[in-house]
């Protein structure tokens, strides 16, 4: 999703360097510690959008701190514009490309990292850019806690089933998986939060996949 280039939000971001980090070098480890001032958990949401998801998780969770990874300056600003608007001091967020990941956090670090719609890349000659193709995956478990997991929700069938066997291919395990999420059973849907996207598909019907993995061995 290609947002309209929007002057404040690019404006508001480069105002901003206490609150979001713009492609950072990727010689020198990010001190998120430093950042956050405090060591609590560290969760990040990779292609976060508007934000209305890590938002609200941020917001509901103010004991652990929530890293926004976002290509998008216009998306970096409308999360920066949120977080500054309900005062979140656990969300910082960092404009750059996930393919770097294992450059911005270091080994081991990482309770969960959560991928919600993710680009679908349909076209196999594309594969390699999906947020779920092998060579993510291999960062994902760099940066993630040895029992840390990757919460993945999308709409898209082709990317879910791609998914499930890309990771299923890299040895992981699944604790959860549904093909509708939205008719689980109470204690599964009180917990979700709906990201923007989400909203916008299941009010068209659509079902909502969703799986929960980790890299035990
Ligand atoms: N997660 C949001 C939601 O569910 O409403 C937005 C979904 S939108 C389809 C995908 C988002 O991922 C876009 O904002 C895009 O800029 C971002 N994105 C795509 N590839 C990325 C990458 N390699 N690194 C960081 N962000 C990425």
């Amino acid at each position: 999703m290609r947002l309209r280039n929007k002057p404040w939000a690019i404006k508001l971001v480069n105002e901003h360097p206490e609150s979001v980090l713009q492609n950072p070098d990727p010689e020198k480890k990010i001190d998120w510690a430093a950042r956050f001032g405090n060591d609590h958990p560290i969760e990040i949401e990779v292609g976060s959008g508007k934000g209305h998801f890590i938002t609200t998780l941020a917001e509901k969770h103010p004991e652990k701190n929530y890293v926004a990874l976002e290509l998008q300056t216009t998306a970096a600003g409308i999360i920066l514009r949120t977080k500054l608007e309900k005062g979140l001091d656990n969300l910082q967020i960092l404009r750059g490309d996930a393919a770097n990941i294992d450059l911005f956090f270091a080994e081991n670090t990482t309770d969960v990292i959560y991928l919600n719609f993710s680009d679908p890349w349909p076209k196999t000659r594309h594969k390699k850019r999906r947020l779920t193709y092998k060579s993510f995956l291999a960062k994902y478990k760099q940066v993630l806690k040895t029992d840390g997991q990757i919460q993945f929700k999308t709409d898209n069938a082709g990317l879910f089933a791609y998914s499930v066997q890309s990771m299923n291919n890299f040895g992981m395990h699944f604790d959860f998986v549904s093909v509708d999420l939205h008719h689980e059973k109470p204690e599964i849907l009180e917990k979700n939060i709906e990201t923007e996207y989400e909203h916008k598909f299941a009010a068209k019907g659509n079902p909502i996949y969703a799986l929960w993995a980790n890299f035990l061995s």
